[in-house]
């Protein structure tokens, strides 16, 4: 295997490893930029990153190089640009990366685009590069059109969707789009706009975080559902969110749900949310997640045969980014065993990675369609044969069979003393409207990831 690989299947069991937090910050936008003298070199987007990386990470992300290469490795993190021009900004941002690396990495990437901070927009999420299909093409359609004509088609553009859907993708892709139309773009996630917010009134300094957040001209704030209930972060955003608005600027903001459904937003932005367009994300239909796995593997100039994709993207139907985990996992799989690329290894690379997620508890999965579902337990077990009452039970009967592996009779005494026959209806049903029906698939994959502690 080239280390180049190794890097990527280290990656791959990474993901599995780690908490999707920590992966997520800290080694999501890492790159492979050399290998010598058996040390990989990896580049990191911030200085930040790369203290981090060093100090909590070392560790565990040796062993899991050595562990896939079988011998002695070691690792060296250095902050990454990936364009020339970037070279110089980001040695001036972050001090002194290692120039070996450099030379490598400039000669091979595409330009990258620098936010208004000096933070590094990643250059993987373009718009070329994201799949459209029916569960995203509105959602897509409505930021190219931002992205082309900023503060004039919608303003603000709201994206909403559960995790793993491509909403960051989006946003980036409209970062990218706008700073290479020379613009001033500023993406944050609104965590870092809180921590920078209560950074800079300890500093007293708010008025340079006002200043900076008010000449910009494309906004883009991720995950918007963060500021909910921290009343000195929403009247801060309220306040930037006017004076770019007033001021004809563009306003991009992601969530994981609708605006009308955070219970603690302040209703005056709230309602701003809903100003312009709001637009959702679900999750991928099979034909989407072909076409996904279809562009990845290719991203990576690997081969993979169409009904092996095909099976994959039967098997994991969560969400896009277990998607990619699981195709990183078969081809580290199909490398190290030297198994074939057949249905065996998709059946090998799957059971594996079950494990991780252990098995809930039956109370665990109950609690997770109640709250997901906004219905108590006793309605979820109780005798109603109102609609959504009845189709909410029927999810949890299909989670608690496949989620929390119960029996059929043990699901009907959990769900009120059901018979057998029900259970195995139920099961069966949304067994195919997962498939079929965009609003199960999306209500099953909200408890999944509520199952799974996943938000
Ligand atoms: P979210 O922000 O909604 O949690 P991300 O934007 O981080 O999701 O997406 C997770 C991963 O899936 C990313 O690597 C992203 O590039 C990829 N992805 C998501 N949607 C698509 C798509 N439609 N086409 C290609 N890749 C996608
Ligand atoms: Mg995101």
């Amino acid at each position: 295997m080239k280390p180049e690989q190794i890097w990527q299947a280290a990656l791959g069991e990474l993901q599995i490893q780690l908490t999707k937090a920590t992966y997520d910050t800290w080694l999501r936008d890492t790159r492979y930029v050399a290998f010598e003298d058996n040390v990989f070199f990896i580049g990191t987007p911030t200085g930040y990153a790369k203290d981090w990386l060093e100090n909590r990470l070392y560790g565990t992300i040796r062993r899991t190089l050595q562990g896939i290469s079988r011998k002695t490795v070691d690792v060296k993190f250095s902050v990454w640009a990936n364009a020339v021009e970037g070279v110089k900004v980001v040695q001036n941002l972050h001090g002194d990366p290692t120039p070996k690396a450099h030379a490598k990495s400039a000669t091979v990437a595409a330009p990258s685009h620098f936010t208004s901070d000096g933070r590094i927009l990643n250059s993987k999420y373009r718009f070329e590069n994201y799949i459209v299909g029916k569960s995203n093409r509105l959602a897509h359609a409505a930021c190219i059109a931002t992205a082309e004509n900023p503060a004039t088609a919608y303003n603000p553009l709201f994206l909403h969707g559960g995790v793993g859907l491509g909403k960051t993708h989006l946003l980036q892709a409209i970062g990218n789009y706008c700073a290479a139309q020379g613009m001033t773009v500023l993406y944050v996630s609104a965590e870092d706009f809180a921590n920078e917010l209560i950074s800079s009134i300890r500093s007293h300094s708010t008025e340079n975080f006002r200043e900076k957040y008010r000449k910009i001209d494309v906004l883009l704030m991720d995950d918007v559902q963060f500021i909910a209930g921290k009343d000195a972060t929403q009247e801060e955003f309220f306040h930037t969110f006017n004076a770019l608005h007033q001021n004809n600027k563009q306003l991009v903001l992601s969530s994981d749900r609708h605006p009308k459904s955070f219970n603690t937003l302040e209703e005056r932005l709230r309602s701003r949310f809903e100003w312009g367009l709001t637009v959702d994300i679900q999750p991928p239909d099979l034909e989407t997640r072909i076409a996904i796995l279809q562009s990845k593997a290719e991203e990576r100039g690997r081969e993979v045969p169409a009904d092996v994709l095909d099976l994959l993207a039967r098997r994991v139907q969560s969400n896009i980014r277990e998607l990619e985990g699981a195709l990183n996992r078969l081809l580290a799989n199909a490398d190290l065993l030297k198994m074939p690329m057949n249905a065996q290894l998709v059946d090998h690379t799957i059971t594996e990675w079950i494990p991780s997620h252990q098995t809930p508890t039956p109370d665990a999965v109950l609690k997770a369609v109640a709250e997901t579902a906004q219905v108590s337990l006793d309605e979820l077990k109780g005798p109603s044969r109102k609609k959504e009452i009845a189709q909410y039970r029927q999810m949890a009967m299909f989670l608690l069979r496949e989620e929390a592996e119960q029996s059929l009779p043990e699901i009907g005494n959990l769900l009120g003393g059901r018979d057998h026959t029900t259970i195995k209806y139920g099961h069966e049903k949304i067994k195919d409207e997962v498939e079929c029906n965009s609003e199960v698939r999306r209500m099953v994959s909200q408890m999944k990831e509520r199952i799974y502690n996943r938000r």
